[in-house]
């Protein structure tokens, strides 16, 4: 059985920030404006990934009110979802995140950003797809003023022996 999530996320950029985009620090003069690290890129995956396996949202996993989360890596807490996605019973088969930014651009930063990713989900290179868009000027994004991410996550039941664990499950 295979199950499909969506994930988006925007963050403001202002100055005197860190730039952190798909756990890749990102040369910038502004950063996310954020409780955490601000990484838009990781934040849609999660609410893709959470979306997919029926967990609650980010929000909801890791709030913003706990001060646990103050610029906390979002890569810490990828990998705590991946964790709780396998204790579904899922295994994450592929990943799709469109980047939004205006600047800076970030075709250079691609190949990294989905290097880090595959590495954190311990996927193959080539079940991590990442695309960079710009804003084209008509809005927060293209203005400069925001970056945002779209996500999509495929999942599939995992395998437990030879046996699928819906089988198992009778589900
Ligand atoms: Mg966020």
């Amino acid at each position: 059985m295979h199950r499909v999530g969506i994930g988006t996320d925007t963050h403001r950029l202002g100055p005197g920030r860190r730039l952190v985009l798909g756990h890749v620090a990102i040369p910038h003069d502004h950063g996310s404006i954020a409780h955490s690290d601000g990484d838009v890129v990781l934040h849609a995956l999660i609410d893709a990934l959470a979306g997919a396996a029926g967990l609650p949202d980010i929000g909801e996993m890791f709030p913003d009110s706990d001060p646990a989360y103050r610029d906390a890596d979002s890569g810490v807490l990828l990998e705590e979802v991946c964790r709780r996605v396998g204790d579904c019973g899922y295994a994450v088969v592929n990943v799709d995140l469109i980047v939004h930014a205006q600047r800076p651009r970030l075709s250079p930063y691609k190949a990294v950003m989905q290097a880090e990713i595959a590495r954190l989900l311990g996927l193959p290179l080539d079940a991590v797809s990442i695309k960079a868009k710009t804003g084209e000027g008509v809005d927060a994004v293209g203005r400069g003023e925001a970056v945002a991410c779209t996500a999509v996550a495929g999942l599939a039941r995992k395998a437990v022996g030879n046996r699928l664990k819906t089988e198992i499950d009778g589900a």
